[in-house]
Parts: structure tokens; C-alpha cells; sequence
């Protein structure tokens, strides 16, 4: 918070990319008062959770992550006390993403480290929401750092409208509280783990973010040319929602209401670049769920596991070019609306949860969590994907 005749205000730091990523980070973070002095320690967390090259928009480019190190190097800190941490999506390998995205090697060059908070140990912290107790388990290295930058992408998504900095930080948290917090409450959950999260700075990565349906390769990349710094993560994400023109997500705005940061404009202050300079256009999120067209994805307020198992599924087909013989509706979670349901159509039940639609529709594909293997096998087999 900085002082301005006598009325604290976030402070919200921008800049031009241009051709000099690295040198933009370095800028917003000293006009920010800069970070790293006295500090031993740093981890970064960007948002690296798909194995997927950076011009994607869906994972933080690596000259952002660049440009917090040379930051932090330059303040006196040792690059072998700067750690990068994250944990892949649900069934993607956090190596594998570190390794496309260019994040290994660019840790290998400076000599920092890179950690899979997978399988790592964990603080725990415990929350009430709605009545019931909510176990949020963190990685430990959260919390032992001196210093924590939380460096997201600026992305649109299917769950929370726009994933940003309050988001980012879920990447953090172990796989059966995601689980919980995904299954109950989500946006409430991405609240509270601001909340308790040590004090930290974002570095926010509009150099090419994604907008339209994301964070599906469906996604439109946006060329915004764009880096933010700020202390406060509800003030940053409020004001990139404002300068692109969206909606601020439910997340950012119960985060605020819940004092983890502040959202209104007349508590922010916007500094580096004039707001003329500043203003895009990003193509709103989109509530959809199916990346491969013919198939409707029908969530019965599934948890992560078989959300993401049946979303990586249905990009992975995508991806590979793969055109649906048969439009089918595929159902996951305990509280499906049948309604959604096109009556028309065949049914694949994913997930143990599903059971009790089995004797009416088939094709379970049963376990908890069920094997991706299995569903990408049956989806195949249903969509006619392998007939000639
Ligand atoms: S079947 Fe298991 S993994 Fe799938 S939504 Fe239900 S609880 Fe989650």
C-alpha cells in the first residue's frame, strides 16, 4: 500500500513490453519499490501447468520468470536460493511442462532450481466455508521462502472467468484439498488461500495471455505486449480486468470482500504507463467446457480429477485433429442435471459418481478417480474415432 495525501492505496505497476521482456519485469517491479533486498530466499510461481510452449498464452512465458530472477540477482540474491515451483494440472507431469515451456532450461542458465510441489510436504491450514471445514493443505515451500512471487499468465477460464493472481496461487495447494475445493467451492476456496497465504508480490505476464475459451487450446492468444507488478494480488487482478474490458471473476471479488486485497478504483492506483496505453480488448471467457466439438461435456459439480481427466481428455483429441463420427454427451460428478442432457444422443458416465445413471445409459467407465486411459479409449470408440 503506498501513501498519497494521507489515503493508502494499492499500488498497481505497468509497463510496455516491447522487445525487452526481461528489462519490462525489472521496471514494474522497482516502480513497485523493488523486491529481493535482505531477502535469502525467493520462490517464484508461475503458472506452468501444461506442457505447452509459451506463444500458447496458457502458461507464464519464461523472459517474465527471467526477468523476476534478474530482479531478484541483481538485489543480492544468491540464484541458487531462487526456487521455481509449481504443480502440473490433474495427469499432467510438472517436469514435462518445466521442460516445454523452457522454465529447466532457463533455471539451468541462471542456476536456480526448479520444484514439483507434487508428492512435497505441506502446511496445513483449515478454513469454514458455508458451514463446513475445509482442509487447504500448501507446499511447505510457500511458506519457507523469504520472498514468494506469484507470477501468473492472464488468462481466460472455463470455471473462473479469468485466471490471474488470487488463481494462480492454487497451483500451490495438494491434490485432495484441490479436490475438496473444487467439489464444494471453488471460487470461495481460491478466496480463502489468498487470505492465508504468506504476504507476496505478483508479477503479472500479459505479454501474450489467452482469451475466448480458455484455458483450452480453443483459446485465442492475446498479444497484449504487457507486464504488471503488484503487492496486492485483488488490486492487480481487478485492474487488468478493468483495462481489458471483462468482468472481474467472483474469486477476485470475494477475495476483496474477505479482505485479502482491495478491488475498488478509487483504492487502486495505476502507475508506469498512462491507462490510454494500457487498454485491450480481451475476448471474454467462455462457460463452456468441451474442447472437441460434438461432444458435450456435462459437469455434475465434479472434482478435479475427473473435471480435468475428462477436459485433457477431450484437448488432447482436439489437438490431434480428431473429427467426432458421433456426437455424444459425456457426464461426470454426483449431481448431474439431466436436463443439460441431449436425450438424442449416446452417454459416456465417467466416474464412479455416475453409477446411479448406469443402468439407463451404459457405458460406465468406473473408479474413483477413473484411469484417463480408459476414458480416452471409450470416448474414442464412442465418437468413432478410429473407424474408417
Ligand atoms: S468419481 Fe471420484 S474423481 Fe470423479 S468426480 Fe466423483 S469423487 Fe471425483
Amino acid at each position: 500500500m503506498e501513501r498519497g495525501h494521507g489515503k493508502a492505496k494499492a499500488v498497481v505497476a505497468a509497463a510496455s513490453a516491447g522487445t525487452d521482456i526481461p528489462g519490462a519485469v525489472d521496471r514494474v517491479l522497482k516502480l513497485i519499490g523493488g523486491i529481493g533486498t535482505g531477502a535469502e530466499s525467493a520462490l517464484i510461481k508461475p503458472n506452468v501447468v501444461f506442457a505447452i510452449r509459451p506463444s500458447s498464452g496458457i502458461v507464464t512465458n519464461p523472459l517474465v520468470i527471467e526477468g523476476i530472477m534478474k530482479h531478484l540477482i541483481s538485489n543480492g540474491l544468491d540464484p541458487g536460493n531462487i526456487v521455481v515451483g509449481e504443480s502440473g494440472s490433474m495427469g499432467f507431469d510438472t517436469g514435462k511442462a518445466f521442460r516445454k515451456t523452457g522454465t529447466t532450461e532457463l533455471c539451468r542458465r541462471y542456476g536456480a532450481k526448479t520444484l514439483d510441489f507434487y508428492g512435497k510436504d505441506m502446511v496445513t491450514k483449515r478454513v469454514t466455508i458455508d458451514g463446513r471445514d475445509i482442509r487447504i493443505d500448501i507446499a511447505k515451500a510457500v511458506f519457507d521462502a523469504d520472498l514468494v512471487v506469484n507470477a501468473p499468465v492472464i488468462k481466460t477460464h472455463f470455471q473462473t472467468g479469468i485466471s490471474m493472481a488470487v488463481k494462480n496461487m492454487f497451483g500451490a495447494v495438494g491434490f485432495e484439498s484441490r479436490k475438496t475445493i473444487h467439489k464444494y467451492c471453488l471460487d470461495e476456496g481460491l478466496a480463502h488461500i489468498s487470505k492465508i497465504l504468506p504476504r507476496h508480490v505478483t508479477v503479472g505476464d500479459a505479454t501474450i495471455g489467452l482469451q475466448g475459451f480458455g484455458p483450452s487450446i480453443k483459446g485465442m492468444p492475446g498479444k497484449w505486449g504487457l507486464v504488471f507488478a503488484s503487492k496486492d494480488p485483488v488490486a492487480h487482478d481487478s485492474a487488468i480486468c478493468r483495462l481489458f474490458g471483462v468482468d472481474v471473476p467472483e474469486h477476485v471479488k470475494m477475495a476483496a470482500d474477505i479482505g485479502a486485497g482491495v478491488m475498488d478504483p478509487a483504492s487502486i492506483e495505476i502507475i508506469g504507463e498512462k491507462q490510454s496505453m494500457l487498454s485491450r480488448k480481451m475476448k471474454p471467457p467462455l462457460g463452456q467446457f468441451s474442447p472437441l466439438d460434438g461432444v458435450n461435456a456435462i459437469d455434475g459439480g465434479a472434482c478435479a480429477y475427473c473435471l480435468y481427466a475428462v477436459y485433457l481428455v477431450l484437448q488432447r483429441l482436439a489437438t490431434q485433429g480428431v473429427k467426432p463420427k458421433r456426437r455424444i454427451d459425456i457426464l461426470f460428478g454426483r449431481d448431474i442435471d439431466e436436463s443439460a442432457c441431449d436425450p438424442k444422443r449416446e452417454k459416456i458416465l465417467c466416474g464412479d459418481c455416475t453409477e446411479r445413471f448406469k443402468e439407463k445409459y451404459g457405458n460406465l467407465i468406473s473408479g474413483c478417480p477413473p484411469k484417463k486411459s480408459e476414458i480416452i479409449r471409450v470416448v474414442r470408440k464412442m465418437i468413432g474415432a478410429d473407424e474408417r
